[in-house]
């Protein structure tokens, strides 16, 4: 059973690679970003070790790659307590997770990765956990199957979703925090790759550094990487040093759009542009044109490009901006957008979402 699942110290969590683990910051002060959120996290910690008392459940949610996982591991070490990660789809059912839950020491924390995904047998089992702290446990199967209630430790479930509007009620009413990460501002972001930079070793200029924030999509995990992607190039086509002249050169050979949208951000924009002359349009008739599920689009996909001024929800429907007609041509006038590097080719997809 153990394998279906890793237990694991924050410091042993894989999940990026081994460079990345060690781009992931230990601890609070040393997260960017996210002011309001951690200030809650702060005096919730604060307030916890003060009574000697675990954490209230949390639960994370928003886009894939803003810290997570991240604040999940950051928590237990500022608590001082141990963290178990699992994900959702791995548990099939509620044995899956008794000897996790019957082992936990006082205040540990359990995260639980995707946890919309879990199915509805094992959430019910979790439900007296996180409210009573009791996990009931089946001796035996069939009708007259026998039962024993086990008390466990005061735990805290943190949970991460990138699909809020999944989440059933019973269980989101479970999380005393329910805290969303934003994308991240360029200048964060910058904050994200020089602290990265200086841990990798890498020569950066501030110009270089702020042209390849800009273009990572608000997302300190596409950052991370882009970073990897421009040492290479640095250290191949250039002098090691990733400058502003460098990094646009090596974002181009990247295919990396100057307003860091991914292949799928540039699908969306275009069919609505292209076969629904700009909207408005639907979220169900843009789902089925797109393939795409209606809450992924919705909570997944749609964020970025309203944030950044690409789309607009109205009444009516979802509507294209200027903005995002500069970038791919208008309908009404026909006219052509920027024809320079973009996102559409698999190259793009593969560097965001691999
Ligand atoms: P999520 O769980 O939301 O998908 P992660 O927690 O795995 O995202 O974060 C992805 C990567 O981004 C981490 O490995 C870390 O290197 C980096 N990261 C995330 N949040 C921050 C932050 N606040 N400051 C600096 N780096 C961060």
């Amino acid at each position: 059973m153990t394998d279906r699942y890793d237990v694991t110290t924050p410091r042993e969590l894989s999940g990026e690679g081994g460079a990345e683990l060690s781009l992931r910051p230990g601890s609070l002060a040393e997260c960017i970003g996210q002011a309001k959120v951690k200030e809650t996290l702060s005096i919730a910690i604060a307030a916890a070790r003060g009574r000697g008392d675990a954490l209230d459940h949390l639960l994370f949610h928003g886009p894939p790659g803003l810290g997570k996982t991240t604040l999940a591991m950051v928590l237990a070490s500022e608590m001082g307590v141990g963290v178990k990660m699992t994900s959702g789809p791995v548990l099939e059912k509620p044995g899956d997770l008794v000897s996790t839950l019957t082992n936990l020491n006082a205040r540990d924390i359990l995260f639980i990765d995707e946890i919309h995904r879990l199915r509805p047998i094992v959430e019910e089992f979790l439900y007296p956990a996180m409210e009573d702290f009791q996990v009931e446990i089946r001796l035996s199967d069939g009708p007259a199957a026998r039962t024993v209630t086990m008390q466990i430790e005061r735990f805290t479930l943190v949970g991460a979703t990138t699909r809020f509007g999944l989440l059933t009620e019973p269980m989101r009413a479970r999380f005393g925090m329910v805290e969303r990460l934003d994308f991240y501002r360029p200048e964060e972001l910058s904050q994200v790759v020089q602290r990265s930079a200086d841990i990798l070793g890498v020569d950066t200029t501030e110009e270089g550094v702020f042209e390849l924030a800009r273009r990572a999509r608000g997302t300190p995990r596409v950052a991370n990487r882009l970073l990897r992607r421009l040492r290479d190039y640095a250290e191949v086509r250039a002098d090691s040093v990733i400058s502003g002249e460098v990094a646009r050169a090596g974002l181009r050979l990247l295919e990396v759009d100057e307003y860091g949208m991914d292949e799928m951000d540039a699908r969306v924009l275009r069919t609505i542009i292209e076969k629904f002359g700009g909207g408005p349009v639907g979220l169900a008739s843009l789902a089925v044109a797109l393939s795409e599920d209606e809450g992924t689009l919705e909570e997944v996909y749609e964020p970025f490009l309203i944030q950044n001024g690409f789309l607009e929800r109205t009444p009516r429907g979802r509507k294209t901006t200027e903005r995002a007609h500069r970038r791919f041509g208008h309908p009404s006038t026909g006219k052509e957008g920027r024809s320079d590097a973009g996102p559409g080719g698999d190259g793009q997809s593969s560097l965001f979402r691999s």
